[in-house]
């Protein structure tokens, strides 16, 4: 098959590629389209240690299924593989399983390819109507539900009232910001220092956002979310987080440093890591797109993947405006 392979630090090739064998349990999937992360761009960076090339990235899939159960199903594809018998994933908390495995990491491959091999209890069957790109996005979009979901368990007043902050408006902060919306939330400013994102959110957006390049100081946020993840987004995070509000970090980007620890244990404000989505979530997810809940999806570009390098590249640059690219293969 033909397949974007990461082959050194910023190296992405379109090229010839051994094709996906199936285990036990598996389906087949011909690819139709797949969303660049930011998680692949850390990997494209050589900035992520369970990354190592040559390998196929790509966590964002939906397809067809052309070999195995249900064949010529149009699904959409849960990346996160569980053992179902571990601890946490007893407990329903599967995105914690000790045993977990996310394509696009050894030893699973990716789906910037023409083909993918995935478990058939990861698949979920996208309705007629639905757009298969859109379907797509349901992965980024469940991390988002997630961390609302779990935001909102340690809320003390209804999510309705709340305001919430979210720092950075790619897909992550995206897929908050729909999901916020669909758990009824009506006050939601958006922070992100990207001009051209910025403008971009403010015309795609359906959801009412508040749109602006850097957190208003005088205003007080019940809940706030880190979509992005670095010791300097930690740091607006835990000061514009109100007394006895709530933090939920969701990105990525480096491991310590830049929390108020000491304001937060004076004003009681919880701290919530949440990483990626349960089967449940990803479930819900995909019902609420499936459902029209989370808008139109005008905030997404579609390029082929044979260009994909170049939609690395462009990305890395600032020059992209989509909070998300959907590669075609
Ligand atoms: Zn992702
Ligand atoms: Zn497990």
């Amino acid at each position: 098959m033909k397949a974007l392979v990461y082959t050194q630090e910023k190296t992405l090739v379109f090229q010839d590629y051994s094709d996906p064998k199936l285990a036990q349990g598996d389906v087949l999937i011909k690819v139709d389209s797949v969303g660049i992360c930011g998680s692949d761009m850390h990997a494209f960076l050589g900035h992520d240690s369970r990354r190592f090339p040559p390998l196929i990235l790509g966590h964002e899939a939906a397809g067809v299924i052309v070999e195995g159960i249900n064949k010529g199903t149009r699904v959409t594809v849960n990346p996160l593989v569980t053992c179902d018998v571990c601890d946490a994933c007893l407990r329903g908390r599967n995105n914690i399983c000790s045993n977990r495995q996310l394509i696009s990491m050894a030893p699973r491959e990716g789906a910037f390819a023409e083909y993918l091999a995935i478990p058939y209890k990861n698949i979920i069957a996208i309705p007629d109507n639905v757009n298969i790109s859109h379907a797509a996005l349901t992965e980024p979009v469940a991390c988002g539900w997630h961390a609302v979901k779990l935001g909102i368990t340690s809320l003390d007043i209804p999510i309705k009232k709340a305001k919430c902050l979210i720092i950075g408006g790619g897909a992550i902060g995206m897929g908050v910001a729909l999901s916020l919306n669909s758990k009824g939330a009506t006050n939601i400013t958006v922070v992100d220092n990207n001009p051209v994102r910025r403008g971009n959110l403010a015309k795609t957006s359906e959801v009412d956002l508040i749109i602006a390049d850097q957190v208003n100081q005088s205003v007080a946020y019940d809940l706030v979310f880190d979509a992005v993840g670095y010791s300097s987004t930690r740091s607006v995070a835990s000061q514009a987080c109100k007394p006895g509000g709530v933090i939920v970090h969701i990105g990525l980007g480096d491991s310590i440093e830049g929390l108020d620890v000491r304001r937060m244990t004076l004003q009681e404000i919880t701290f919530i890591g949440t990483y990626t989505y349960t089967p449940q979530d990803f479930q819900e997810t995909a019902l609420a797109i499936f459902n029209s809940e989370m808008g139109s999806f005008n905030w997404v570009e579609e390029r082929s993947l044979k260009d994909g390098h170049k939609a690395f590249t462009d990305i890395l640059s600032g020059q992209v405006a989509a909070s998300k690219i959907v590669l075609k293969p």
